[in-house]
């Protein structure tokens, strides 16, 4: 055997720093790309930023218009018009806290096509950019059942905290550091009251949540609604190796000649109706990161996933050629949601706020100074209660909204909407492809079983309505008019539980479709049977976190990432063998940005 001399060594591994660390700038009309992320959402814009971050080719394939003002949105509120010429705010919808209540279910070009029956983003931003923007932290104990792969909380936790230093959970939004919508807050306050509820910071000790309350912390900074695009999502002039193209709709990754291994992603720009392929280099790797429902729909359309659903679509002609599918029966092996219900109240005396006809005094107000009740959310107040089913642990959340978006003439300005939200939740189905017209959408296979299929989901939630409509009642007696439940009879309790329709319970929290462990290898990330087919997205979920998961989902994406790099050899400067023995971390990150601070701090 030939011995290679130590020089050759040092000079190779000298070249190897240079090109992983401190590479030229790659020519932009190269179309070999090193990493393809399909999806620019809350996930997405994390998982671009840490690869780029290496210094590899990176492409970023967006399938709706930019959302945010400063990303080229330009989706300005009607309402704006008439300040615009004094104020010059240039602020889409994306940015404003308050007109989160006329986009979700209301503006159909920003929902996915494929998901005509769930409201899911299609926009540069995800649901970052179109939800309610309640920013837990989980508890602790939700990872431990994820220990063995390495995912457990104390794994996670700096992921947390990197998002959080850029992503601030306040529960303050508005600029001026004024509350507004306090009445609607008191009213619920008082109830909380009434059951012995404390008052505690709701992200300060996440395990000890249970029978306290507070204001729900949400991105927001002086006003504005903050997304993990915001802040992640890299600049193209600062980061010339990394590319970002909206309004182009992936359609698949095509696997080519070797076994589960993509050569490129196809994809189709809506301006021009153009398909156009995304080619990977040689070591290259797609990760998908188009949501829970549409990241294990496009794997299927590119002939990864159970053999039922691949068999569907070569039926419907849909199916890319069968001597390249991968069978991986864990592909939206599992579907599972938040479920709320809706209970409804008048107050004698009582105002509602209805961002459903917002005032101009509210609109004057938020483009003079960004504060009022436009640089809300909605929810005004949030508790947690623990059932008798929960072991002691929180298992409902309670909020209230100060409007009852109510448009029709017979409105009402003395009702308001409590929702209970049941937190981790035992039932959930599986996905499967529907063909409509040519057209592949996804659905619940079994909407009985996502929703209260489980008899503890039933008890629990069935718990909350009682336990709410008496605290209510003995708060307010007579002032109180019960509207949904009508009366607080067991009848009505029941009645209220087993109304629910699909869409009026969906908390479009999806999780659990290309789980960890089950779809995804947790060191990986490489879907089961692919080479280089990655998922990073809230499709890893493998259940329902007992908090609102676009936080969870954004940290999981970091290390997801972070493992990605390392798994793949393409490593991140931090894990470069050479960079760290040499002390070198900071020298040798020059493309790194503030946000890459754990590899850089140490020059
Ligand atoms: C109305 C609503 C309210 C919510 N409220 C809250 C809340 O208050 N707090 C909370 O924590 N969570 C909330 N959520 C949930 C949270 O937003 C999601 O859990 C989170 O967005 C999931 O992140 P993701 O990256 O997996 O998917 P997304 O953020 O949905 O990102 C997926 C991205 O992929 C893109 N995409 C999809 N298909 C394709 C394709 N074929 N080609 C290219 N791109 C594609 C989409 O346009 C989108 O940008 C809410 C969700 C909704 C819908």
């Amino acid at each position: 055997m030939h011995r290679i001399p130590a020089a050759i060594i040092m000079y190779l591994l000298m070249l190897y720093t240079r090109c992983v660390c401190d590479s030229e700038p790659p020519n932009h009309n190269d179309p070999m790309w090193d990493f393809i992320v399909v999806g620019g959402g809350v996930a997405g814009c994390v998982v671009a930023d840490i690869l780029s971050a290496s210094g590899r080719k990176t492409l970023l394939l967006e399938s709706g218009p930019p959302g945010h003002a400063t990303h080229g949105g330009k989706d300005v509120p009607a309402s704006f018009a008439p300040y615009e010429a004094a104020y010059k705010r240039n602020l889409t919808i994306f940015d404003v806290p308050g007109e989160y209540h006329s986009i979700a279910w209301k503006m159909p070009q920003y929902n996915q096509p494929s998901t005509p029956w769930a409201y899911q983003a299609n926009v540069l931003g995800g649901g970052g950019v179109i939800n309610g923007a309640l920013t837990m932290v989980p508890p602790s104990t939700d990872f431990d059942a994820l220990a063995s792969f390495n995912w457990s909380y104390s794994d996670i936790e700096p992921h947390f905290k990197q998002i959080l230093s850029y992503m601030q959970a306040v529960n303050v939004p508005s600029a001026n550091g004024l509350r507004y919508l306090e009445a609607p807050s008191e009213v619920l306050r008082r109830a909380f009251s009434f059951l012995n509820m404390t008052s505690m910071p709701l992200n300060e000790i996440p395990e000890k949540r249970h029978n306290t309350y507070n204001y729900p912390p949400v991105t927001a900074v002086e006003g504005q609604r903050v997304s993990t695009c915001l802040r992640f999502l890299p600049h193209e002039e600062a980061r010339p190796n990394f590319k970002l193209i909206t309004d182009a709709v992936v359609t698949r990754v095509v696997l080519g000649n070797a076994p589960g291994r993509a050569d490129a992603v196809s994809f189709t720009r809506t301006a021009t109706n153009t398909s156009e392929l995304a080619t990977l280099s040689p070591s290259g790797r797609a990760v998908l990161t188009a949501g829970a429902l549409n990241t294990p729909r496009l794997l299927m359309l590119s002939g990864i996933g159970p053999e039922e659903e691949l068999l569907k679509l070569k039926a419907a002609g849909l199916a890319p050629p069968e001597d390249g599918w991968v069978f991986s029966e864990g592909v939206g092996a599992g579907l599972s949601d938040h479920v709320y219900l809706r209970m409804k109240f008048a107050l004698r005396g009582f105002k509602n706020y209805n961002y459903a006809s917002i005032p101009n005094s509210s609109v004057h107000q938020y483009m003079q100074s960004l504060s009022g009740p436009l640089a809300q959310y909605g929810p005004v107040l949030a508790g947690y209660l623990a059932s008798p089913y929960s072991g002691g642990v929180s298992d409902m959340e309670v909020f209230m909204e100060a409007s009852d978006e109510c448009v029709a003439e017979h409105c009402r300005s003395d009702t308001f909407d409590v929702f209970l939200m049941l937190l981790s939740p035992n039932s959930n189905t599986s996905l499967t492809l529907n063909i409509v017209n040519q057209s592949v959408q996804v659905a619940p296979r079994n909407w009985a079983d996502l929703y209260l299929q489980h008899p503890r989901d039933r008890h629990v939630l069935r718990w909350g309505i009682e336990r709410m409509v008496t605290a209510m009642l003995g708060t307010y007696g007579d002032d109180l008019e019960l509207i949904e439940p009508p009366a607080a009879t067991a009848v009505e309790y029941d009645l209220l539980l087993n109304s629910h329709n699909d869409s009026h319970m969906e908390g479009n929290h999806w999780a659990q479709t290309c789980a960890l462990g089950i779809c995804a290898d947790p060191q990986t990330l490489q879907v089961q049977g692919t080479e280089n087919v990655h998922v990073a997205d809230a499709s890893l979920m493998p259940y329902q976190l007992s908090s609102h998961p676009m936080l969870t989902v954004a940290a999981m994406a970091r290390k997801a990432a972070q493992e990605i790099l390392t798994s793949s050899g393409i490593a991140a400067c931090e894990s470069n063998p050479q960079c760290h023995a040499e002390g070198m971390r900071g020298q040798c990150c020059p493309s790194f940005d503030a946000v890459m601070l754990s590899c850089c701090a140490m020059a």
